[in-house]
C-alpha cells in the first residue's frame, strides 16, 4: 500500500482534492465545472495529482450522447485515523480518502492518567484496526481532545478535567508513535466538522454544534469554516456562568454552566436527592444495587417515569437552553446540533433546550432555527478528526 508522500502543489489541486473527498467521484468535465477551471487545467492538474498516487481512474462516468468519459476518484489506498478522545472514552475510526468509516474501536478510558497511559491505548486500538485489515499505515490521523487547544501547536492549555495534559505536545508526540502528520484540535470542533461532512449539517455554512458531556463546548461553524477565536478557545461555553451562588466549578469559579448540568453534575444532583430521601423510585433502587449513580442512571430512571430523575434532566435543560438563547441572540446560526453522551437522556432534555430557546431568543433568529440532535453519534468527532487531517493535507505545503 503507497503512502500519501505528495501534498498539493497549488490551490487548483486542493480544490480538486477537497471536492473529490467531499462529493466523491466526478468526471474531469464535472470538476472542470465544479471548480471553474478550463478542462484543459483541469486536466494538467489531475494528471499531475495521478502522477503523485493522490488520484485515479475510477469508471465511466454516465454517457451525455458524446463519448464517454473516465471518473476520477481520490487513491482508494488512502488511509486516515481519527481519534476522538473523551473525559472516560476514546473512539478511533479509519477511514478513506472520502471519509468513510470502515472501521472503528470505542474503549472506556480515564484521560485523567495522562497523555502517555491514553496515546497508548490509541496506538493499541489503532493495531487492532491495522490487524482487521483496514489499514497498512496511516496517511494522517486527527485528534480530538476535551479541553482547549493552541490549534497552530496542537497543545492544550490548561485543560480544567484533564490533569497532566497542559502544555502536553499532543501533536508531536502522537506524530511520532504512528508515523504520520497529526493535527489536533477541540473535541467539539470535530464533532461539528463531522455533522457538517456527512451529518445533519451537510452544505450548512453557519451553525452551532453543542455538546453534552462529562463537560459542555460549543463548536462554532461560520461561512463553513470552524472558528476558533484569537487563540482558540471561542466556543467554551461550559464556563458561562448560569448562577452566581451556584456550584464550584473544576476551573476554580462558581456557577458554571458545565458545574450545573454535565455528565458529572448529573450525577451528583441524582446522588444528592436519593441521600436527602427525595428519591424514594428508580434512582433509589439503582444507587442500592450498584453503590453508585451515573447520568446513564439518571436517563434509565427517567424512561421510567422517576420523577426527580425527570426534574434534573428538565432543569439540565433549562440551563443549557438559557446558554444557547444567548449563543442565538449573538450569532444567528441557521442550525443548532446537539450531541455528547448526555443528550442519550431521552425527549425531556432536548424539549427543555427547545422551550428556552424559543421563549427567550428573538423571533427573527428562532423563526427558522431547528434544534436537532446530530446524525452520526459517536462517530462524529472520529469523522471530523479525519476531515481536520485531511483539510491539511489537501492544502499547498
Ligand atoms: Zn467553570
Amino acid at each position: 500500500m503507497r503512502r500519501m508522500t505528495a501534498r498539493p502543489a497549488n490551490a487548483h489541486q486542493e480544490r480538486v482534492l477537497k471536492l473529490l473527498r467531499d462529493e466523491g467521484p466526478r468526471s474531469r468535465a464535472e470538476l472542470s465545472g465544479l471548480i471553474d477551471l478550463s478542462r484543459s487545467k483541469v486536466a494538467v492538474e489531475v494528471d499531475r495529482l495521478m502522477s503523485a498516487g493522490l488520484l485515479v481512474v475510477d469508471g465511466l462516468a454516465a454517457s451525455r450522447g458524446g463519448r464517454r468519459s473516465h471518473r476520477i476518484r481520490l487513491s482508494p489506498e488512502l488511509r486516515f485515523l481519527g481519534v476522538d478522545i473523551g473525559a472516560t472514552s476514546v473512539d478511533v475510526a479509519v477511514t478513506n480518502a472520502e471519509l468513510e468509516v470502515l472501521g472503528h474501536l470505542n474503549e472506556p478510558i480515564d484521560v485523567r492518567e495522562g497523555p502517555v497511559a491514553v496515546f497508548e491505548q490509541v496506538v493499541v486500538m489503532a493495531g487492532k484496526l491495522k490487524a482487521a485489515g483496514l489499514a497498512e499505515s496511516f496517511d494522517g490521523a486527527g485528534v480530538g481532545i476535551p479541553g482547549p487547544v493552541r490549534f497552530a501547536e496542537g497543545v492544550p492549555v490548561a485543560p480544567p478535567i484533564m490533569p497532566g495534559w497542559d502544555g502536553f505536545p499532543v501533536r508531536k508526540a502522537l506524530s511520532q508513535v504512528l508515523g504520520c502528520p497529526v493535527m489536533v484540535d477541540n473535541d467539539v470542533n470535530l464533532m461539528a466538522l463531522g455533522e457538517r461532512h456527512a451529518g445533519v449539517a451537510k452544505r450548512v455554512d453557519d451553525f452551532l454544534c453543542v455538546k453534552i458531556g462529562t463537560g459542555i463546548g460549543c463548536g462554532i461553524v461560520v461561512n463553513g469554516q470552524v472558528h476558533r477565536g484569537a487563540s482558540g478557545s471561542a466556543g467554551d461555553i461550559g464556563h458561562i456562568q448560569v448562577d452566581p451562588d451556584g456550584h464550584p466549578c473544576a476551573c476554580g469559579n462558581r456557577g458554571c454552566l458545565e458545574a450545573h448540568f454535565s455528565g458529572a453534575a448529573l450525577a451528583r444532583d441524582a446522588l444528592a436527592a436519593v441521600e436527602s430521601g427525595h428519591s424514594t423510585g428508580a434512582l433509589a433502587d439503582r444507587l442500592a444495587a450498584s453503590g453508585t449513580l451515573t447520568a446513564a442512571d439518571v436517563g434509565a430512571a427517567a424512561n421510567v417515569g422517576d420523577a426527580v430523575a425527570l426534574d434534573l434532566i428538565r432543569a439540565g435543560g433549562d440551563h443549557v437552553g438559557h446558554v444557547i438563547a444567548g449563543l442565538v441572540s449573538f450569532f444567528n446560526p441557521s442550525l443548532v446540533v446537539l450531541g455528547g453522551r448526555v443528550t442519550g437522556l431521552g425527549h425531556g432534555l432536548l424539549a427543555a433546550i427547545r422551550t428556552q430557546v424559543y421563549r427567550r431568543s428573538l423571533p427573527l433568529a428562532t423563526g427558522n432555527l431547528p434544534i436537532v440532535l446530530g446524525d452520526l453519534g459517536p462517530v462524529a468527532g472520529a469523522i471530523g478528526a479525519a476531515r481536520l487531517i485531511t483539510d491539511h493535507l489537501f492544502s499547498p505545503a
